[in-house]
This record gives C-alpha cells, sequence and structure tokens, in this order.
C-alpha cells in the first residue's frame, strides 16, 4: 500500500491566495497589514525560517519588516524593542524567531507581545483560550496547520485514537487540545520521553502527530496499516553529496510512507502550513484591529 500524500505547500499556498480577497479589502481602506519578525543571533535554520516567512509575505502583500539582533544582546533589550513594536500602530503582527540564545526566557519574551499583536499564538492568554474551549483566536501557527490540512484532506477523526508524540509549550500541547475539542473528537494520548511502550501505543493510533525532533524516530513498523501519519520534525542531516551540505529529514522513517493511509512530507508537509495560518494570523490580527 502507498499512503496519500498530503501536499502542505499545494494547500498551504492555496490558502494563502484566499486571503488576497481580504488583504485588498484592507487595502482599500488604507490598512496595510504588517508583520514584524525579529530574529536574535545567527543560527543558520533560522534565517532560512525567517527567510521564508518573508518570502510569504511578499507572495501575499503583506509588508514585513526584519529585525536582525545581535546573539549577545540582553533580555531587557529585546523587551525594549518588544515593547516600541507593541506601541506602534503601523505593526500588526509580531514575531520572534525561537529558538532564542541560552540565557533568554522565552516564554517572558512572548509573554511581552500583545497578546493580539501575538501571530506566532504563543501568548498565554491566546494558549489559555485554546485551552476554555475557544479557538477563534490567534492559534499557534504549527497545530492550526495541521488542524487545516486535515479538515481540507477530510480527514473525520471523531472518535477516532489520536497519539502525539512531543509536549512542547509551542507544538504537541496545543496540538493535543485542538485534536481533543468539541466538533474534533478525537481520543487523544500524549507521549513524550518518559512514555513507556511507545511503539505498542503507536500501533493503536489512527493518527500519528510526530512532534519529537528526532530524525526517523517512528518506525514504520509501529504505523498501524492505514493511519495518518503528521510529521512535524525538521531535522538536519549531514550530506556531503548536497550543495548545502545537509539534507532534512522528519520524525518518521520514510518506510511509514507504504504503510499510512495518509502522510506529510518533510519538506513541503506541515512547514508550509504552518507559514500560511502565520500569514493567516497576521490577517486577522490587523483586521480585529480596525473592527
Ligand atoms: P521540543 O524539543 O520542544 O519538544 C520535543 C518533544 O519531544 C518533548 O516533549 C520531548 O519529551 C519529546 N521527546 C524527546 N525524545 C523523545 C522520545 N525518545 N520519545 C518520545 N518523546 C520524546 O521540540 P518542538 O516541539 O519545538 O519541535 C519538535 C520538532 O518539530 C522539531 O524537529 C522542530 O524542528 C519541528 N518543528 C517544525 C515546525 C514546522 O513548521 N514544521 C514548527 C515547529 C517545530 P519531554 O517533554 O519529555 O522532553
Amino acid at each position: 500500500m502507498s499512503a496519500t500524500v498530503l501536499d502542505g505547500k499545494k494547500i498551504g499556498r492555496m490558502i494563502e491566495e484566499q486571503l488576497h480577497n481580504q488583504i485588498i479589502n484592507l487595502q482599500s481602506r488604507d490598512i496595510f497589514p504588517h508583520l514584524a519578525v525579529v530574529i536574535v543571533g545567527d543560527d543558520p535554520a533560522s534565517h532560512v525560517y525567517v527567510r521564508n516567512k518573508e518570502m510569504a509575505c511578499e507572495r501575499c502583500g503583506i509588508k514585513s519588516t526584519r529585525i536582525d539582533l545581535d546573539g549577545e544582546i540582553s533580555e531587557e533589550e529585546i523587551l525594549a524593542i518588544i515593547h516600541k513594536l507593541n506601541s506602534d500602530n503601523s505593526v500588526h503582527g509580531i514575531l520572534v524567531q525561537s529558538p532564542l540564545p541560552e540565557g533568554i526566557n522565552e516564554s517572558m519574551i512572548t509573554d511581552a507581545i500583545l497578546p493580539e499583536k501575538d501571530v506566532d499564538g504563543f501568548h498565554k492568554m491566546n494558549l489559555g483560550r485554546l485551552v476554555q474551549g475557544d479557538s477563534s483566536g490567534l492559534l499557534p501557527c504549527t497545530p492550526a496547520g495541521i488542524m487545516k490540512i486535515l479538515e481540507l484532506s477530510n480527514i473525520d477523526l471523531s472518535g477516532k485514537n489520536a497519539l502525539v508524540i512531543g509536549r512542547s509549550r509551542i507544538v504537541g500541547m496545543p496540538m493535543s487540545i485542538l485534536l481533543a475539542q468539541r466538533g474534533i473528537d478525537a481520543t487523544v494520548t500524549i507521549a513524550h520521553s518518559r512514555t513507556k511502550n511507545l511503539p505498542d501505543i503507536c500501533r493503536e493510533a489512527d493518527l500519528v502527530v510526530a512532534a519529537i525532533g528526532r530524525p526517523e524516530f517512528v518506525k514504520s513498523d509501529w504505523i498501524k496499516p492505514g493511519a495518518t501519519v503528521i510529521d512535524v520534525g525538521i531535522n538536519r542531516i549531514q550530506d556531503s553529496s548536497r550543495k548545502s551540505g545537509y539534507r532534512l529529514a522528519g520524525d518518521v522513517d520514510s518506510g511509514a510512507f507504504n504503510v499510512a493511509g495518509h502522510i506529510t512530507p518533510v519538506p513541503g508537509g506541515v512547514g508550509p502550513m504552518t507559514i500560511a495560518m502565520l500569514m493567516t494570523n497576521t490577517i486577522k490580527a490587523t483586521e480585529s484591529m480596525f473592527r
């Protein structure tokens, strides 16, 4: 059996195109959606992600401003920049690219962003809303993108066993909440580094979301035949045959393509969906400021 590939790039571009009318409508009222992206230090992967976000803004007609900060910058200096962006009425969305250099408290920085400009959806107020069953606000982009790809691919989750591997604040935990919400109605298990018998738990799952950060960690014989597999992982593996010197690998072994019913590729799966949801959140944040 060969799985149906869930093409995040194609679906993500479709979502971006659907924002077009909203953007035109805002522009006709002299409102120009504007995203500020703060990047600290010189982590090569972070620079690639930020560039991809800037390119998506260009595609959509969203203004983007990139603020490059030295890796040695202090927490106070980053906070001062956030406060300035918060009070700048021409900026509608703010994101601080993760990871931040060691010693900087990432959630404190995130919580300094005004919740209504928090287009990453990581502010405790936005995450708190989710726990209360309100998913109408600014949702964390990766889990929201996964929900969207599942919805648009007509994958019914009601009463199904969903396994989320990883319990991070930005992916695993909000993912599990979204899957368990009323109307989606999956029965959710969250696994993490202390979970015992993970392969057996995985074999029971109709949906597996792997957000671990370990290349090809989930083996194909852990996958129930016909299950849906969402591979969030982006891992760089050295590969001297490539010009870049590396290749990208997901958290799921490629053999899963022969077992699963539906599967997201890496790259081209969850990554572009995350970016499409960032664009969606930026427009949502802009619109909510002028309601
Ligand atoms: P974190 O490092 O914050 O979380 C990883 C999670 O995996 C933790 O909960 C950890 O458990 C769990 N884990 C680690 N080892 C094991 C193990 N042996 N068995 C089971 N669980 C384990 O990562 P993120 O959530 O931020 O990201 C996960 C992956 O997704 C990364 O590869 C990242 O690059 C990628 N990513 C991709 C995005 C995209 O747009 N495609 C967006 C964001 C992230 P514990 O809590 O016990 O430590």
